[in-house]
């Protein structure tokens, strides 16, 4: 971790170890509890990287990518929920719509908290939720496959595409109403505990004013495939907290130096890029690091669990719900370059795999 000392890193650390991480197991199993999200609000690190003049941090990108290695490493699901509220925050930071006056202030105190309903533009020319223009407003008409932290915040950056196939993203409040219903909960594999839900939207009406963004919808993708080329902050604090549990097992020998160094390097190169002024330059060398920072992250919990034996297995053992946070994020924020690249890895490191030579008495 090598950014300089910022007060929010340091707040973000004593979070992680008398809140987050203490009850992360718990909370794996029985969900986010809004005492953790009343935490989050009061410490400052919803406005990270919202303007001061709006009563946030502005934090360099550093600083918040720290922030979000530290809450990922400590507790995967309220991390999760959290980390969707950044991207409404920097998109406003950015428009000129009214809801920028209306809401960001509230965003970058920690007052209101936001979620995102976005990746379902990502499957175009498949249009999975319709906006139309009506009145002074926009209908948005059908289903967001996966939202969120449903219940723990307030409002909604929801996304549609038009028939002139341009993306819409508009604020809604994040509850039932006319034209929005929630699924239950969804039980998951890994983050159940982030009250994510299906969305059925049945002519949710939205008026210009909560309008952030209008885009082609080829315009927003090429910005969308540039910032999911990069390694996620997430991936790099489930690999060092899976780190630190194969370290406290006796024997691994020097593996878990070599692995710590590896990702030491591959985390060092990521920001580096990511820091690049250029987004949509060195794309092939920033899917490769986030491919290198998968494989990494998946040995780093794979051999936690290895040196745990069978205890890991107890839904109590830190070392199974790394691992099972760590799938989640194989595929969270997954463009179709990002999935490309990642699969062509794999099937890669299988072709380099070798028949042990024949000893003489098998
Ligand atoms: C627990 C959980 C919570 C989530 N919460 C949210 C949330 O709050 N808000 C939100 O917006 N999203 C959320 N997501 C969505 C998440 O970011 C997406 O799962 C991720 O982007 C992968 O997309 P997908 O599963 O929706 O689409 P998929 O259909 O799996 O596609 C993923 C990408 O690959 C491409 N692709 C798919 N199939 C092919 C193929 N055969 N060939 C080439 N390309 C292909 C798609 O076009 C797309 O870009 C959540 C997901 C999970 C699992």
């Amino acid at each position: 971790m090598d950014t300089a000392p910022h007060p929010l890193t340091g707040q973000a650390r004593r979070l992680a170890e008398v809140l987050l991480a203490p009850h992360a197991q718990r909370v794996d199993q029985e969900g986010v509890p809004l005492s953790h999200i009343d935490a989050l609000r009061g410490s400052g690190l919803l406005g990270t990287s919202a303007p001061t003049a709006y009563g946030g941090a502005g934090a360099p990108d550093a600083v918040a990518r720290e922030v979000q290695e530290i809450l990922a490493g400590a507790c995967c699901s309220t991390w999760f929920v959290q980390t969707q509220h950044h991207t409404p925050v920097r998109l406003l930071a950015r428009s000129d719509s009214p809801a920028r006056d209306s809401l960001l202030g509230p965003l970058a105190t920690g007052a209101l908290m936001a979620g995102i309903a976005y990746a379902h533009v990502r499957a175009f020319p498949r249009v999975l939720v319709r906006a139309t223009p009506q009145g002074r407003g926009w209908r948005f008409d059908g289903a967001v496959p996966w939202y969120t932290g449903w219940g723990l915040n307030d409002v909604m950056l929801l996304a549609g595409i038009s028939d002139e196939a341009e993306v819409v993203f508009a604020f809604a409040d994040a509850r039932d109403r006319p034209g929005l219903e929630a699924s239950p909960p969804m039980r998951l594999a890994a983050l159940s505990a982030s009250r994510t839900v299906s969305l059925t939207l049945d002519g949710l009406w939205l008026p210009d004013a909560s309008v952030v963004l209008r885009a082609p919808q080829e315009t927003w993708a090429r910005h969308d495939a540039a910032r999911g080329a990069n390694a996620s902050p997430a991936v790099f604090g489930v690999a060092y907290a899976a780190l630190r549990l194969l370290e406290q097992a006796s024997d691994t020998g020097t593996g878990g130096r070599a692995l710590r160094a590896r990702l030491d390097e591959v985390r060092r190169r990521a920001y580096a890029l990511a820091e690049h002024p250029e987004p949509e330059e060195h794309v092939a060398e920033r899917l490769s690091l986030r491919t290198q920072a998968y494989h990494l992250m998946r040995t780093a919990t794979t051999a936690a669990v290895v040196a745990g034996g069978g205890r890991t297995m107890g839904l109590d053992h830190a070392a199974q719900r790394l691992a099972r946070e760590g799938l989640f994020l194989l595929i969270q924020g997954q463009t179709a370059q990002a999935r490309s690249a990642h699969l062509r890895s794999l099937t890669a490191a299988v072709d380099q795999l070798r028949w042990p030579p024949l000893e003489d008495s098998v």
